[in-house]
Formats: C-alpha cells, structure tokens, sequence
C-alpha cells in the first residue's frame, strides 16, 4: 500500500486571511462573521494577506524541517463551484515550505489556503462564517505504508501542530487520502476529519481495492466520499487532474516575499518540536524513549517535567509521571494543563516518595487526590494517615493479628481456596492503614499461615 496525505487545519489567528472578519466561527451566530470581502460580493477587493497567518504558517513549515522558498509567494485561483464557495473559486498559496520530514514521512510543500463556507444540504443553509477563515495545508509525499502509520503520522502532526501554538487541534482537521494498491491507479478519499476517520477509510478501501483486484478488475483513478456513519468510501468523480481546477494567479493579491529577517524573526520565537524534545529528554534524562515519547505527549506536561527534574532525579520523577500521573489523568479524563497539579506539588510528592515518608501504594493514593486539590501532597497525606513507612515487626504483628481474628479465612486458604489470602492481605491493609508494603505482607502471611 502507498498512501499520502493532505492534511488541511485552520492557522490560529483572530481574524481571517482577505479582511478584518474574526474566526471564531462556530461560536457566532449563523453568518455573524461576514462582510463583502469573505463574501466576494462585486467589487470588493481583499485586503492584504494576513501576516500573522503567513508567520504561523512559516513557523509550521520550520517545524516540519521544510526549506522555506524565499522567492515571491503569491495565491492562485482554485475554481471549482459549490453553494459554501460565493466566489466560485477558492485562494490558494504556491509552496512555502518544501521537501520537509517527520518520522521518516517526507513533507512535499505546504502551502496556505481560504477556508470555504459550511454548507448543509439536508437543510438547505449555508453559513459563510468560515469563509476565509485561513488554513494550512500539509501535503505528504506516498511514504505511509499502513493504516496503522498513516494513523501515527497524523497524531504526531496534530501534536506538533499544538506544540506550535500557530494552529488548531484535531477539531479543525480534514484530510484527503490518497492510496494505490501494488503500484496501481491512485484513489483520493475526501472528507475525512478525525485520525479515527483516516485509519478506518484506509481499513475500508483496501479491502475493497483487493477484492476488485482479486476479480480482476483494474482500479479507476477516481476521488471518493468516506462516509463517516457508515463507515464506507462511494465514488464523487472519476479523474481529476489540477487541469480540471483551471489554477490561475489571483490579479487582486500582489506577490509577496519572505525576507530572510521573517524567517530568523520565526525561528527565534519557535517553539522545540516534540520529536525533538523526545531526542532530547532521552539524552540529557536517561530515560527511555517510550517515557520521553509519554513525558512529551503534551506541552505542558513536558515543561512540568523539566522543571520537577531541578529538584527529583530524572529517571524516578519520569517513572512517576508516566504511570501514575498519566493514569490519574485519564481516568478524570484531564490534560495536565487542566489538572490544577503544580510543579511544586509534583516535587513535594516526589520527596515525601524518595526519602521514604510514604510507602509506594500511598503515594498511589495520595496522587488520585492531587487533580484540582489545594492542599498539599503532604496534607492529603496527613488527612488520609497515610505519613510514614511501617517497620516490619509492626507488619508482622498486623498479620499475626489478621490470622487471629479470622479463622474462617484461614481455614479456607488451607483447604485451598487462594482467594482468601487476598481477603487477609486487605485485613492486614486495614490494621497498618494502607501502609504495609504489599509484597512483604504476602510474603509474612504464607510464613505464618
Ligand atoms: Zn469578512
């Protein structure tokens, strides 16, 4: 399988990219965020293109390790007629990035567009709120080989994309999805708008390429609709060649250039790119990869650690954030940076870990009570008496009591039902208040039993 990507998602900016129209499109009421220029009524003429967006989308372009073309940059006319398009063409930018890389999939260019209107045929509405709304296309060359990588790809450019700051997330993504089977005629699937999407359309059409294979049938060069609720792709067209879109440069934008002082300007305020950060923590933390690749998943979580590892060794601060934080945070369904745990938090608990005040299985107690807490690691600690490691002979006699006390459970585990052993472990629990190593407990119950 060859498949290659192109990926459209709107530029973070506040207004759109032809006029002073803000962007917050779904929020306005039906079209709210309009005005002659978005509209391209008669006459109106775009304003000049939107700095901010051409920063950010350079700024993308850097962090995809594309060469930034410093010649004139201009907009073409994308002609092609549907009710979300007044105009009947759409504006798109030549490359300003090219021969880019992530992951070993290779960037072809990227390259700045207008977003068009929302139109809803099984209403008959169109909302033009979104019309000029500037976008960032992404165009890969056919290097993905699987589903499975097609799907990692996409979550690692949503990620750079949100460590970037210069676009939005997942909710504001389309794809179209090229794919050919043993070198044959390329089908392009449009319509895609989650990673979820992409994979499953690429599960779908390669079983339905194979079986027109297996026929002996030879796949068309055709465009396709994935079709979300039904989870299928059917034929839009057949053969659509950049001909077929009468691609002419725009007479109302003047080219412009991207002088090297823009670029510098950019590289300088750039954020370090995730993989990048991944290399990184590797080096300077000796931690493994998977714990970097975890650590750095999201940006805020990434400065956390770095700042926690002032204090905390790196390898012991990365073990407890990549499980225990991690697993407290899906469960409340949080990002770190929603989470209200501060960095200061994070250190305190790690200490009260390392100089022993607390036993492993407290600190996993005490960390479920850190999301939006104001109190203090060391004050959960205190008001679920968790503070303090206990000595062995303490465990011990909590487990001679437990055999005392239960002689049902007993006699159970010697007639063989194990299960009761766990019953004495939670006894044993209960008498030294959560602070027995769970292990040694096991280990001084079977002694004793
Ligand atoms: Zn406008």
């Amino acid at each position: 399988m060859m498949c290659g990507l192109e990926i459209h998602v709107q530029l973070e900016t506040e207004s759109k990219l032809f006029c002073d129209c803000p962007t917050n499109f779904n929020e306005a009421p039906i079209n709210q965020n309009i005005c002659p220029i978005c509209l391209n009524q008669p006459g109106a003429k775009p304003h000049p293109t939107n700095q901010h967006a051409i920063e950010n989308a350079l700024m993308i372009a850097l962090m995809l390790n594309c060469k930034i073309d410093q010649g004139f940059t201009y907009f073409m006319r994308k002609h092609y007629d549907y009710p979300d398009l007044s105009s009947g063409y759409q504006r798109t930018s030549v490359p300003i990035g090219y021969e880019g890389e992530l992951n070993g999939i290779r960037i072809r260019e990227i390259h700045i567009e207008e977003d068009p209107g929302q139109y809803k045929p099984d209403r008959g509405i169109v909302n033009f709120n979104r019309s000029g709304i500037p976008l960032v296309e992404i165009v890969t060359e056919p290097d993905i080989t699987s589903p499975e990588e097609a799907r990692n790809f996409l979550k690692e450019i949503i990620r750079v994309l949100q460590y970037s700051g210069a676009a939005r997330g997942e909710n504001s993504m389309k794809a179209d999805v090229n794919i050919s089977l043993n070198g044959g005629n390329r089908v392009e699937m449009k319509n895609v708008n989650s990673i979820k999407g992409a994979y499953r359309a690429l599960k779908f059409e390669i079983v339905r390429q194979k079986n027109l294979i297996k026929r002996g049938v030879e796949i068309q060069q055709e465009t396709r609709a994935y079709i979300e609720s039904q989870m299928i792709t059917t034929r839009m067209r057949l053969k659509e060649d950049a001909d077929d879109y009468r691609f002419i440069p725009d007479p109302d934008l003047p080219p412009m250039e991207i002088p090297d002082e823009l670029i510098q300007k950019v590289a300088d305020i750039m954020p370090e790119a995730p993989h990048h950060k991944v290399e990184r923590f590797v080096k300077d933390y000796g931690i493994d990869e998977e714990s970097a690749k975890v650590l750095t998943s999201e940006l805020d979580l990434a400065i956390a650690y770095e700042e926690v590892v002032k204090e905390i060794d790196p390898v012991f601060a990365a073990k407890w954030m990549r499980d225990e934080l991690k697993r407290v945070l899906s469960y409340n369904k949080l990002d770190y940076a929603d989470s209200g745990i501060t960095v200061e938090h994070l250190v305190e608990f790690l200490n009260m870990l390392q100089n022993k005040e607390i036993t492993t299985k407290a600190g996993q107690r005490i960390i479920e009570q850190m999301p939006n807490n104001e109190k203090s690691p060391k004050e959960i600690a205190e008001e679920l008496g968790l503070l303090g490691v206990v000595k062995d002979d303490e465990v011990l006699a909590a487990v001679k009591q437990a055999i005392d006390e239960n002689p049902k459970a007993v006699q159970d585990y010697h007639d063989g039902q194990k299960a009761s052993l766990n019953f004495l472990v939670g006894q044993v629990m209960r008498l030294t208040r959560g602070k027995a190593d769970p292990g040694e407990t096991v280990k001084l119950l079977k002694e004793n039993l």
